[in-house]
């Protein structure tokens, strides 16, 4: 499931599905909005497992509950049925993972740090260790900030490209870009992961969709995943 702006209670300019706790709203609101997030997914509370997002590539595998306190990583994993995991963005890469026959399912922040440190990579490698195998697993790449809106400086951008081929783009005015999903894709294609969908919408030009880029201070919507 991916959220969207609207639906919530937070003020600009968070309004109004925010789901961070980080970006200076009013934290009675995020409560709110987490609450009604848990009730639409059918879970119990406390069943969300959070991560504190650090553009890094740990993992960190969550057992029968998730912690109170959320782990400082980029990447979640677990087999616990009913638990479910939560990532958010607003212009990184939201990336789910499930290999239905094994019951293991992952959430991944990747931005353009998140891809250059490969943190898919680690999400698929700790997956595998709870019995999963890369070509059962299925991917959805999230709404993002497409090739033809991030711009970069050529330097980052080929720091990028270098360790993660596939997503170098030119933007719409020509400047040097990075399709983040396109680095995903062909990473995970490395990886044996073959069963990869990529939702089109582009965070920065979609006003249904929180978009740092665009926005500066704003919220965070949800891509979250939990094994029924
Ligand atoms: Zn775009």
């Amino acid at each position: 499931m991916i959220t969207c702006r609207p639906g919530g209670v937070s003020a600009a300019p968070y309004d109004s599905f925010n789901l961070s706790v980080h970006v200076g709203d009013d934290a009675a609101a995020v409560e709110v909005n987490r609450r009604r997030l848990e009730q639409a997914v059918g879970l119990s509370r406390g069943a969300m497992g959070w991560m504190h997002q650090i553009h890094g590539d740990q993992v960190s595998v969550i057992g029968s509950v998730p912690p109170t306190q959320p782990p400082d990583c980029d990447a979640l994993v677990t087999r616990t049925v009913g638990v479910a995991l939560a990532v958010l963005v607003a212009d990184c890469v939201p990336v789910l993972l499930a290999d239905p026959e094994a019951g293991v399912v992952g959430a991944a922040h990747a931005g353009r740090e998140g891809v250059r440190r490969h943190v898919v990579a680690r999400a698929v490698e700790a997956m595998v260790e709870l019995g999963a195998n890369p070509r059962r697993v299925d991917v959805l790449l999230g709404p993002a900030i497409c090739g033809r809106c991030y711009e970069l400086s050529q330097d980052l951008a080929d720091r990028v490209e270098s360790a993660a081929p596939g997503g170098a783009t030119r933007t719409r005015t020509g400047a040097p870009g990075l399709d983040l999903r396109a680095a995903l894709a062909g990473e995970l294609g490395r990886l044996g992961v073959v069963n990869v969908v990529s939702d089109p919408r582009c965070t920065a030009e979609d006003p249904t969709l929180f978009s740092y880029r665009r926005d500066g201070v704003t919220g965070r919507q949800a891509a979250v995943i939990w094994l029924t």
